[in-house]
């Protein structure tokens, strides 16, 4: 059988509050809406005439192979530099030493710039290439700001990244390699989303901070894709997710559903953890009760800077995930992430970010609290190098 390229199946923008549609032709940032106020806007698709799992590109070993899954229309504007598709590893000595049954890493220190925020910024720059942007602007925590400036580079674009000042050099010396315009602030990302308005006053930019820009979702969403292909489209029990803003969780969430809407997968959906920096962790607060909303919260800085996002935009679908999935959310040290960073090192070969590290202590707490069974199976999302840190 020839296996024709499966041309994208989007078809319009909804706002996640109240359900209004967006344009997919149009450049669109997040609703703003009488009834809800400001929300994402999230990307549907038209599955009338169905999309066969065996129409995936198998040629294409990056994201892209699920190209009728994802919002840009013609091939042309395609940015990309070989993101995703990367390795999923059994963690086997580490699942052993903790009586497990199955632990999985799925390692996206593979992507270009050293993480998966290439998927969310390949995606996000190529739809705005489609849609004319000639500049891009991002707050950042780090990895964001390097992948943005890499992608605008392979696209021709000017890209303005603002970043804490006390973000480690590499993350800084890299967009700068890239060519794009640093501009360091200080205080935490939801500073530099400050800095990043008031440009805008005077700078033709276009804004694709995370989850204001409706399609770095999508990019991350193939992560959730990628888990179920190379699982041969069974699912892991449980997910641990390390959160900032939330995209790669809620990506995951939206992938594991239309490919049930496919008929890709049948199997049942996974627990959603959401792993927060102990000095850092609006979402674990609301779920303690100890917060109503991320709005005013203040955190400080972490060694896990991925994680350092006081106000996340989206906290409501992330918080519905961790409903809907009977997830839950955990909060760890910076002393533990750098424990755990050594124990995973040593046990299984990978050096990786701090931000993954989390996940080990965060899984083993949830073993002691017997919210994670050790018969179960269970995955780690390994968001990042960990060279960019040291
Ligand atoms: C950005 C980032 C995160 C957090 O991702 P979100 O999808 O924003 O929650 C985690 N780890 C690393 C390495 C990151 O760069
Ligand atoms: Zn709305």
């Amino acid at each position: 059988m020839v296996v024709k390229e499966k041309k994208s199946l989007v078809a319009f923008l909804q706002c996640s509050g109240c359900g209004k549609t967006y344009s997919v032709n149009e450049l669109q940032t997040f609703a703003d809406c009488d009834q809800c106020g400001k929300s994402p806007l999230v990307a549907h698709y038209d599955l009338s005439d169905g999309f066969n799992k065996d129409e995936i590109n198998q040629k294409e070993r990056s994201m892209w192979r699920y190209q009728g899954m994802l919002p840009v229309l013609d091939e042309a504007n395609i940015v990309s530099l070989g993101e995703g598709w990367t390795p999923m590893l059994l963690a086997d000595r580490l699942s052993a030493k903790y009586g497990m049954r199955e632990l999985l890493i799925k390692d996206e220190s593979a992507n270009p710039t050293g993480s998966f925020k290439a998927r969310g910024l390949s995606m996000a720059v190529s739809k705005a290439k489609e849609l004319g942007v000639e500049c891009c602007i991002v707050p950042t925590a780090g990895n964001a700001g390097g992948a943005l400036s890499a992608y605008c580079a392979k696209a021709g674009m000017r890209a303005i990244v603002v970043m804490p000042r006390h973000t480690p050099e590499a993350f800084k010396k890299e967009c700068r390699y890239f060519g794009a315009e640093l501009i360091e602030v200080d205080g935490l990302i939801s500073d530099c989303g400050k800095k990043v308005a008031e440009i805008k006053l005077t700078t033709a930019c276009f804004d694709v901070s995370t989850m204001k820009e409706p399609y770095r979702l999508e990019g991350k969403k193939t992560m959730g894709y990628e888990i179920a292909e190379q699982l041969n489209w069974r699912l892991p029990d449980v997910i641990l997710y390390p959160t900032g803003g939330g995209t790669g969780l809620i990506g995951m969430w939206k992938a594991f559903h239309e490919m049930k809407e496919l008929g890709w997968i049948t199997s049942r959906l996974p627990r959603m953890v959401a792993v927060q920096s102990a000095n850092c962790n609006p979402i674990v607060q609301i779920l303690e009760g100890k917060l109503d909303t991320v709005k005013n919260y203040k955190g400080s800085p972490t060694f896990a800077n991925g994680l350092a996002v006081p106000t996340p935009f989206a906290e409501k679908m992330i918080l519905n995930v961790l409903h809907e999935s009977k997830g839950t959310a955990i909060a760890i040290s910076d002393d533990a992430i750098k424990d755990a960073m050594k124990e995973i090192a040593s046990l299984e070969g990978l050096l990786v970010c701090p931000e993954g590290a989390a996940l080990l202590p965060a899984m083993k707490a949830l073993l002691d609290k017997g919210k994670i069974e050790r018969s179960e199976s269970v995955l780690m999302l390994n968001t990042g190098l960990a060279y960019k840190y040291l």
